[in-house]
């Protein structure tokens, strides 16, 4: 393995993440949801050794449409090697949804890093929303709770240290 996952649902700045982990411009961003599609993988390679990021599609609770249930599947593949997943939530619009996905990711055999995004954004009437996260983190045995910015690059070398922490002896990770 040596996979970094990164999983949230559509619009959350699971690319713009990405882009940052990686320091270029590896996969689209946008304002519409639903732009990553496919899989867009972020790979360093240093000698003989690979880190891989993988940029899953936005994970959708609701599967009536057919695209969306092809979307589900790929994700949950994506997630069977990972060393550590990035679970992504957008902290200007927590929903039942993110929930619901944290469901999902309890089956995953690696550490969970739940990275509220968008902090940068965050207005007052939101400040009951990291003591909420910090409850949530306890029930589900999140690894770590980090609020940051994609944006503005808050947190992500705490990130980058984690994923450095739960790779593998012999996978390095170069941001
Ligand atoms: P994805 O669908 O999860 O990959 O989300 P994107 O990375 O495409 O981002 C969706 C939108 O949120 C874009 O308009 C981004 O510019 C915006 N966005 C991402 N990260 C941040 C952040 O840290 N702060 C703010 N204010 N906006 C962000």
């Amino acid at each position: 393995c040596g996979f970094v996952a990164i999983v949230g649902r559509p619009n959350v700045g699971k690319s713009t993440l990405l882009n940052c982990l990686l320091g270029q411009k590896v996969s689209i961003t946008s304002k519409k949801p639903q732009t990553t599609r496919h899989r867009i993988l972020g790979i360093h390679t240093e000698d003989s050794y690979q880190t891989i990021f993988v940029d899953t599609p936005g994970l959708h609770i609701e599967e009536q449409r057919a695209i969306n249930r092809l979307m589900n599947r790929a994700a949950s593949s994506s997630l069977a090697d990972v060393s550590m997943v990035i679970f992504v939530v957008d902290g200007t619009r927590w929903t039942d949804d993110d929930e619901m996905v944290l469901n999902k990711l309890r089956h995953v055999n690696a550490p969970v890093i739940l990275a509220v995004n968008k902090i940068d954004n965050i207005s007052d009437r939101n400040e009951v929303l990291l003591p909420h996260l910090q409850v949530l983190a306890q029930k589900y045995a999140f690894a770590q709770v980090v609020p940051m910015s994609a944006k503005q690059g808050t947190n992500v070398d705490k990130i980058i240290g984690w994923a450095q922490q739960s790779l593998p002896d012999n996978v390095f990770f170069f941001p």
